[in-house]
C-alpha cells in the first residue's frame, strides 16, 4: 500500500489504481493519517527555495575521498576500517537522505510512466490480436463481422467474445481486457459460453452480458435500407470496431484508460490508433454514440457505434454529448 500512496500522491497511478487507494482512504483513517504525512514531507523537497548549505559538495567530496582512503589502506593492513564514533556529521546525514529522497521522487513517477507505457502497447497489442480473430470469422461469414442481433438473449455488445470463441476464432479471451482496466486485476473472469447465454433466464441474463465482452467496447451495427446489419468488411480506416472501453463515458466523462482522456481504437482496416476523446477519422463521426447521440446502432454504413459489453443495439441511452 506504501507504494501506491505514493504514486497516489505523485499522480503516477491509472483510473483503477486511483480508485482503489480513494476507497481504501475512504474507510481507513490511520491511512488518511499517512498520507497527510507523506504529502506534508513531500512537500519539503519540492520547496523551491530550498538551497543547500555552502560548501556542502566540497565537505560531501571529501568526505568519501576519506572514507575511501581509510578503507582502502584498512584493507591492505588487513584490518576492519576504525569503528566507533562515525566522522559523518548531522548535515552530511542531512545531505544524504535529501539526495536519496530526491532520487525517488525522480525514480518513482518514471517507473509509473513506463509501466503505464507497457499496459498501453500491451492493449494495443490485444487489439491486434482480436482484429486477426474479427478478420478470420468475417472471412468464413461473406464479410461480416460477428456483432448483436437486434434481439434475444445474445442483443448485446460483447456477444462478439463468445461468438468468436465458440466459432474457434479466438483462443486466448483475456485478449479483451484491456491492462489499465479494473476487470485485469480479476484472476476468476470468464466468458461465458453461447449455450450459457442461449439459454440463460431473465435472473442472470444481464450479468452473463456484463461479463461477456470482457472491459471493451465493441460496434453495435447499423441501419442499412431499414434493417439492422453487423459491419461488412469494407477496410475502412475510420470506421471503429472495438475499443478498450471507457466505463465512464456513459456518465458522460472522458475516458479514464491510461490516464489521458483517450482509448486505444481497432478499426475495420485492422490498425489500431490511440483516440483521444470520442472522434476518430476524418469524418470526425463519435464512435460512442450514433448520428442522433444516441448509444444505439448506427444510422448508416459509416455511423459507428462502439459500446460497452451490455448494451443492446436498440435499447437508446441518451448521454451528454462532447465537445469536439
Ligand atoms: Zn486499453
Amino acid at each position: 500500500m506504501g507504494q501506491d500512496l505514493l504514486g497516489y500522491v505523485l499522480g503516477g497511478l491509472d483510473a483503477a489504481e486511483h480508485e482503489a487507494v480513494e476507497q481504501k482512504l475512504a474507510n481507513d483513517p490511520e491511512l488518511r493519517g499517512k498520507l497527510a504525512t507523506l504529502r506534508e514531507r513531500l512537500e519539503l523537497f519540492r520547496d523551491d527555495d530550498y538551497e543547500p548549505p555552502a560548501g556542502l559538495a566540497a565537505r560531501t567530496c571529501d568526505f568519501v575521498e576519506r572514507h575511501r582512503a581509510t578503507t582502502a589502506a584498512a584493507s591492505r593492513l588487513g584490518v576492519d576500517a576504525p569503528s566507533g564514533r562515525s566522522s559523518w556529521r548531522l548535515i552530511d546525514w542531512v545531505v544524504a537522505v535529501s539526495v536519496v529522497a530526491a532520487a525517488i521522487l525522480v525514480a518513482i513517477p518514471l517507473v509509473y510512466t513506463q509501466r503505464n507505457e507497457a499496459r498501453l502497447l500491451a492493449c494495443e497489442n490485444n487489439l491486434r490480436e482480436f482484429g486477426v480473430a474479427m478478420l478470420s470469422y468475417a472471412k468464413h461469414h461473406r464479410d461480416h463481422f460477428p456483432g448483436p442481433p437486434a434481439a434475444g438473449n445474445r442483443a448485446a455488445a460483447g456477444i462478439v467474445v463468445p461468438i468468436l470463441i465458440d466459432g474457434g476464432y479466438l483462443q486466448d479471451q483475456r485478449l479483451v481486457i484491456c491492462p489499465s482496466s479494473e476487470l485485469a486485476a480479476q484472476r476468476d473472469w470468464s466468458v461465458p459460453s453461447l449455450a450459457e447465454i442461449d439459454g440463460a433466464g431473465a435472473d442472470i441474463l444481464h450479468s452473463l452480458q456484463e461479463r461477456m465482452g470482457g472491459s471493451n467496447s465493441y460496434h453495435i451495427g447499423y441501419i442499412v435500407n431499414g434493417e439492422h446489419q453487423t459491419p461488412i468488411d469494407l477496410r475502412r480506416p475510420q470506421y471503429a470496431l472495438v475499443t478498450c472501453t471507457p466505463e465512464s463515458r456513459l456518465r458522460g466523462q472522458q475516458s479514464s484508460h491510461h490516464r489521458c482522456g483517450g482509448q486505444n481504437v481497432l478499426f475495420e482496416d485492422m490498425h489500431t490508433e490511440f483516440v483521444v476523446g470520442c472522434t476518430a477519422g476524418e469524418c470526425q463521426d463519435d464512435i460512442f454514440c450514433n448520428r442522433n447521440g444516441e448509444v444505439a446502432v448506427g444510422l448508416d454504413v459509416n455511423d459507428a457505434v462502439l459500446a460497452p459489453s451490455p448494451t443492446r443495439p436498440f435499447q437508446v441511452q441518451p448521454v451528454k454529448l462532447q465537445s469536439k
